[in-house]
């Protein structure tokens, strides 16, 4: 059996997509700038396309921006607001240690140029304290950026909340959308955000292709340059049949929302139940407060990339940690966030979920898994040590 249980790395693109890309290909090939019929039959789609995504939103055209997905999105938003800050002398930024490496790698960056960066910590359940956030927020900061929902244990994080308090201390704010648009209801305006990141293959969209929502008068930087494109904030021809297909791939996402997050978190349910039989493992991140498709376990005395690998074997697409991190060392910065050591860190394993799954495929992995673990506990010294009492458990 092939189970592909990696979604929140890439999702397989929908049909619709897949279809509405070729179609725009074939029959769109002008170039929006152009002025004869052909680029301005393309610009006519262009601008349909911001129009639908900016109404999936809750916002205004003119407030999306067309970006190669969603760690463009999230650098754009990220450098506008910290370049801003600097011209108004406030130079700190507030954000979490759970972010997408888009987000904590631009503010490194931002660090090494002089700005105060504030990494708020994670409960063990995953989502951070709005009485941390409060405590941070002083005069002299410029952006809060905090996450939607989080990649590798899923977890939602009260963005709303987080919204009001920005606007009540007239500080900008970004979200980094990419786990949640087409996963759960986003509204610009319920979260009170002033920037929005959000990417198309993470919803059934082609790879490369995305956007940033910016709130009206919010300040917005190009980071390319060159054509006039994007109202000048993003040179660069329009990848206009990527747009055409994120948009195809995101307005059916968010049509078929609520059946799609029912069948998904009952599927996810029964594999969380399933493999919580496995001894000495644990659930990451809150049991509710995550995302319908979102299963992630730590399990004690086994290493996540070996378990990978089997899994593999078995015809189990997964993945430990963030694909980001998966293929170095390092264990997981949201896992060390949310308190599991080291050791434990290392055995990650996420399985994410779509509608593509079925209930079949959950139970070969409630078979295979526990399986899996146990093949490689038996192999495993630091198993032995903590069988023979050498070692205490943690989990
Ligand atoms: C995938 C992802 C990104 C990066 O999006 P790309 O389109 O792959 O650049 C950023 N943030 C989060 C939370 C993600 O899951």
């Amino acid at each position: 059996m092939k189970v592909y249980a990696d979604n929140a790395a890439t999702t397989r693109m929908r049909d619709s997509a897949l279809s509405a890309y070729v179609e725009t290909a074939q029959n769109f090939y002008g170039n929006p700038s152009s002025l004869y019929t052909l680029g301005q039959d393309a610009k006519t789609v262009l601008e349909d396309c911001r129009g639908q995504i900016a109404s999936l939103l809750g916002a205004q055209a003119e407030e999306i921006i067309f970006t190669s997905g969603g760690s463009e999105a999230d650098n754009q938003a990220i450098l506008s607001a910290a370049k801003f800050g600097k011209l108004k002398g406030k130079m700190k930024i507030i954000s979490t240690a759970i972010e997408h490496h888009a987000v904590l790698h631009t503010l490194n960056k931002l660090k090494k140029e002089g700005y105060e960066v504030v990494l708020l910590p994670v409960g063990t359940d995953g989502i951070v304290r709005l009485s941390d956030l409060e405590a941070a927020l002083d005069d002299n900061t410029c952006l809060v950026s905090v996450m939607f929902a989080n990649n590798e244990i899923g977890t939602l994080q009260p963005v709303r909340e987080i919204g009001k308090l920005c606007r009540e201390r007239k500080v900008l704010f970004h979200t980094d959308a990419v786990q949640a648009v087409g996963h759960i209801e986003v509204n610009v305006n319920d979260i009170g955000c002033d920037y929005l990141a959000l990417s198309a293959h993470k919803f059934g969209g082609p790879k490369g292709v995305g956007a940033l929502y910016v709130r009206q008068g919010a300040p917005l930087y190009p980071l390319i340059e060159g054509g006039a494109q994007e109202r000048g904030k993003r040179a660069g021809t329009e990848a206009l049949p990527a747009v055409k297909a994120m948009t195809v791939a995101m307005k059916e996402a968010v049509d078929t929302l609520p059946e799609t997050q029912k069948y998904v978190t009952y599927l996810r349910n029964k594999l969380i139940t399933g493999l919580e039989n496995i001894p000495h493992c644990a659930l990451n991140g809150d049991r509710e407060k995550r995302l319908a498709g979102n299963v992630s376990f730590c399990f004690e005395g086994i290493e996540g990339e070996s378990l990978l690998l089997l899994l593999d074997d078995r015809g189990i697409s997964a993945s430990s940690g963030s694909a980001c991190t998966s293929g170095s060392l390092d264990p997981s910065h949201v896992l060390l966030a949310i308190g599991r050591v080291h050791d434990v860190a290392h055995g990650s394993l996420r399985l994410t979920l779509s509608a593509d799954n079925t209930e079949e495929e959950i139970d070969y992995m409630i078979r295979e898994i526990p399986e899996v673990v146990q093949y490689l506990r038996n192999m495993s010294p630091v198993w032995r040590d903590l069988q023979e009492g050498k070692r205490q458990y943690i989990l």
